[in-house]
């Protein structure tokens, strides 16, 4: 693991996403476990937010898209929950809220500055939203640093790793590899030609998880891996080079760690993200989830497989883009965000996904984001980019 340790138990969680499938799931792991909810933040989903209040009772709710904000408040005015409106009390309730732990399951850039305004107020960091370290990993570390607090990831991958690594013993000498799995989504054996008339439709049939659209998009095109290898180079202090990709399509080894004597150490489990969410939540401890056993002899069989890096491009373009000064990441990940809006506006084909991104990248002055201005200026140009490679083709 990077870093120290601080150590400090969840006892009360802010949910930034709630309305999402990982924010759904994380209450409901916050409800086994008796954590008490102080605030909850999404986009705009009026009705499940009043609902989520209703049974959570939180302190603070917060709404980004005003109009929405204010339905809500007028829906809740029974209730002594503040209702924040406006993008800007995300950042607010950052502030405002006592909850020891933060779980930040925004989707895509618009994680990062929740993650940083809870890391300012000494708020352990649980951590789903993978763009934020893709795009500013040093710079959020260092900001955990001087906050003194832990950032601990839920993305099942990064989680799994985190146990595996418990077994190193003598210190990160002793890790030779990663071994990040992948299930390589629905069109994994898939040719170019059939690629490229694959429809939203198709890529947002996920054989094994259940998601929201960018990631289950993302999973299709190999993104949300080549995202997921840059994650865990700055979640555990390692180059890409030691990040090896596994094609494992049952979804039940979530990741692996080989030592410098070869030995492996995976950790498997069933496809339920609330495993990984409650291990952030008791982390370092172990308690009773709501997961099921993972029935091994009814699986029977385990494969693993090479990825294939000719058709699905964006993973090689991460991999590339991991050794390259941090504007690189933040706008192969602005690019991709702009890229699957148009694929699912049914703007762009599934293979052009990959050629903005590329495109984009190439394009880009490459340099260390000095701070997260920088950052997210990076992230606007690059979409600035990709939405005029996407109109001129
Ligand atoms: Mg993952």
């Amino acid at each position: 693991m990077r870093g120290e340790l601080f150590l400090k138990t969840t006892r009360s969680v802010a949910v930034f996403g709630s309305t999402g499938s990982i924010g759904e799931q994380t209450l409901q792991v916050a409800a086994h476990l008796g954590l008490r909810v102080d605030a909850l933040a999404a986009r705009h989903n009026i009705e499940q937010m009043e609902r989520q209040v209703r049974k959570f009772r939180p302190r603070f709710a917060a709404l980004s898209e005003p109009d929405a904000a204010k339905e809500l408040a007028i829906r809740l005015a029974d209730l002594p929950t503040k209702v924040l409106p406006g993008a800007e009390n995300i950042e607010e309730i950052a502030a405002l809220s006592d909850a020891d732990t933060a779980v930040i399951a925004m989707e895509g850039i618009s994680g990062l500055i929740p993650t940083i305004a809870c890391i300012r107020t000494g708020k352990k960091i649980a951590l789903a939203n993978k763009e934020t370290l893709v795009c500013a990993g040093r710079i959020v570390f260092s900001e955990a640093r001087t906050n003194g607090v832990d950032i601990v990831p839920i993305d099942s991958e990064h989680a799994a790793i985190r146990q595996c690594l418990e077994s190193r013993g003598n210190g990160a000498d002793a890790v030779h590899k990663i071994l990040l799995t992948a299930s390589g989504g629905p069109f994994y054996g898939m040719d170019a030609k059939k690629l490229s008339a694959v429809t939203p439709e198709d890529a947002l049939r996920h054989p094994n998880w259940n998601m929201g659209k960018k990631i289950t998009v993302d999973s299709a095109s190999m993104m949300n891996k080549g995202l997921e290898l840059i994650e865990a180079m700055h979640l555990f202090d390692l180059p890409p080079e030691r990040i090896d990709v596994v094609i494992h399509k049952e979804s039940i080894v979530h990741s692996m760690v080989e030592f410098i004597d070869h030995s492996v150490v995976a950790q498997l489990g069933i496809a339920d993200m609330r495993l990984p969410i409650q291990y952030a939540l008791t982390w370092p401890a172990r308690t009773e989830s709501l997961t099921p056993s993972a029935d091994l002899c009814r699986i029977g069989c385990l494969h693993f497989a090479l990825p294939d890096e000719e058709n699905f491009r964006c993973l090689p373009l991460a991999r590339r883009v991991a050794s390259m000064p941090s504007s690189a990441a933040a706008a192969m990940n602005g690019a991709n965000e702009a890229a699957v809006a148009a694929f699912l506006n049914g703007k762009l084909s599934f293979p052009g996904i990959a050629e903005v991104c590329e495109h984009v990248v190439s394009n880009t002055d490459i340099h260390e984001c000095s701070d997260i201005r920088d950052v997210l200026e990076t992230d606007r140009e690059a979409r600035a980019k990709a939405s005029e490679y996407v109109a001129g083709r």
